[in-house]
């Protein structure tokens, strides 16, 4: 049933790339009664038999977008993501941690490996009448396609169309790498004790190790991630041959950086041979509106538009909240052209949420200062402290509050300890 008037139905949207942002924005659409034309690249069978790409983990508000729109078939099948916790191992005490806590979320997370997820929701977008043309989409295609089409949308991901859209420098401090990224898919992981979470350690000059509980395509499983600060230790992928090999060199890590986290591997397995991934890339933010060489031009989404670190775990998430924002704007738009200040202003709406995921993201790849320091700290012995931590995952936004910034810290660490003089 078309939601909105028969005119604004009639105009032809196409949306190129189906990962979350893309897909889940023309399912969005197509709920409404618009038209919409998808393209991918990959078909759900080279995606249901590829690489992993992710490890998707997305808290709550994200998770309502889809339950929402009627499109979370996996909530119950998926084990949920409890809690976070944090750990840094002790600076001279090998095999200690100077640094533990961990508290619940207030709502869980969840990861559905887009394995999964992706070809259940194309089946989907297809068997309610969507169109799925699958190739590889050029600027060529781009110039056609915009001639016959109202609004022509560009979700490809990291894929190289996203150089049409002119980088930000403003808003790209870094122009390189800042972590050597690997995941690897197991199963039979000892769970940790009480509740399910994300486990985070830092490894100060090392990197960053997480690892939480997922549904991927033989179950659920648990998705480990590892970020290495490019050129120490645990920047070590290059020259691994095998699946096998890639697994051993996970366990390695763990071995000599988090214990802790080695023993609970002793039974692993990793779940499928193409449940492994290592590369790195450049966190961006890129201009909204691209411009084709004939002057004509195509909203940019997802991590077309900012491409973040997967340390906090948040491009799913924001892929989601961006479709959610474009899908708001294109519905209030009605009849009126989809021209360049539409675009723009469709990017400022989500960018009102995503500058605060993009500053804290960037935050967490530099080494933590002070303020950051004591309040890792304080959350040890202050749950209070550690549950207003591990609940910005779902709303980054309140990190501007008291996280990002040492007078903001110390007023809300001094709020908490003496109540009575706030
Ligand atoms: C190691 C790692 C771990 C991560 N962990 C998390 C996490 O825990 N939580 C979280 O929220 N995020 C995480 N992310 C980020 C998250 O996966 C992405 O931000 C998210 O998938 C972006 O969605 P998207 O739809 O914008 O792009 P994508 O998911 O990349 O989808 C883009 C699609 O477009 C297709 N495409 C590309 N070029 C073309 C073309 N020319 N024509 C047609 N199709 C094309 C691609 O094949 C792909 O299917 C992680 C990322 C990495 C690399």
């Amino acid at each position: 049933m078309s939601i909105v008037s028969p005119a604004a139905a009639a105009r032809r949207i196409m949306i190129v790339g189906a990962g979350q942002a893309g897909l889940q924005l023309a399912l969005g659409l197509q709920q409404q009664g618009l038209q919409v034309t998808l393209v991918s690249n990959r078909s759900a069978e080279d995606i249901r038999t590829g690489k992993v790409m992710s490890s998707q983990c997305m808290f709550d508000a994200s998770l309502q977008i889809e339950r929402d729109l009627g499109i979370d078939f996996w909530e119950r099948e998926c084990p949920p993501v409890e809690g976070i916790g944090l750990s840094i191992p002790h600076p001279e005490r090998p095999g200690e941690k100077m640094l533990a806590w961990a508290h619940r979320l207030d709502r869980v997370a969840r990861s559905v490996d887009q394995r999964v997820k992706i070809p259940g929701w194309m089946k989907v977008f297809a068997e309610r009448g969507g169109e799925i043309l699958f190739k590889e989409a050029t600027v060529e295609d781009l110039e056609q396609w915009t001639q016959a089409h109202e609004l022509v949308i560009v979700a490809a991901g990291k894929g190289e169309i996203a150089q049409l859209f002119e980088r930000d420098a403003d808003k790209s401090p870094f122009d390189k790498p800042q972590r050597a990224l690997a995941l690897t898919y197991v199963h039979d992981m000892r769970p940790r004790p009480a509740y399910s979470a994300v486990d985070f350690n830092l490894i100060p000059g090392v990197g960053e190790y997480f690892v939480f509980p997922a549904l991927t395509i033989t179950g659920p499983c648990d998705i480990m991630v590892f970020e290495g600060v490019p050129g120490g230790p645990m920047d070590c992928w290059a020259g691994i041959g095998t699946p096998a090999e890639h697994l051993a060199r996970s366990l390695k890590i763990l071995e000599t950086f988090a214990p802790w986290e080695a023993e609970r591997c002793r039974d692993v397995r990793l779940t499928d041979d193409n449940g492994i991934l290592a590369g790195r890339f450049a966190p961006t933010v890129r201009r909204p509106v691209g411009r084709l060489p004939s002057g004509r031009i195509v909203l940019g989404m997802g991590d077309v538009v900012c491409l973040n670190d997967p340390i906090t775990g948040q491009g799913s998430n924001n892929a989601a909240k961006c479709a959610h924002a474009y899908q708001r704007a294109i519905l209030a738009q009605g009849t009126r052209a989809f021209d360049a200040a539409f675009m723009q202003a469709a990017f400022d709406g989500y960018w009102e949420y995503a500058q605060h995921v993009v500053n804290w993201t960037n935050a967490m790849l530099q080494p933590p200062p002070p303020h950051v320091l004591e309040l890792l700290g304080a959350a040890s012995a202050m749950p209070a402290v550690a549950r207003r931590i591990v609940n910005g995952f779902d709303d980054p936004r309140d990190y501007a509050n008291f996280f990002m910034a040492p007078d903001k810290a110390s007023a809300y660490l001094r709020a908490e300890t003496q109540p009575e003089a706030a």
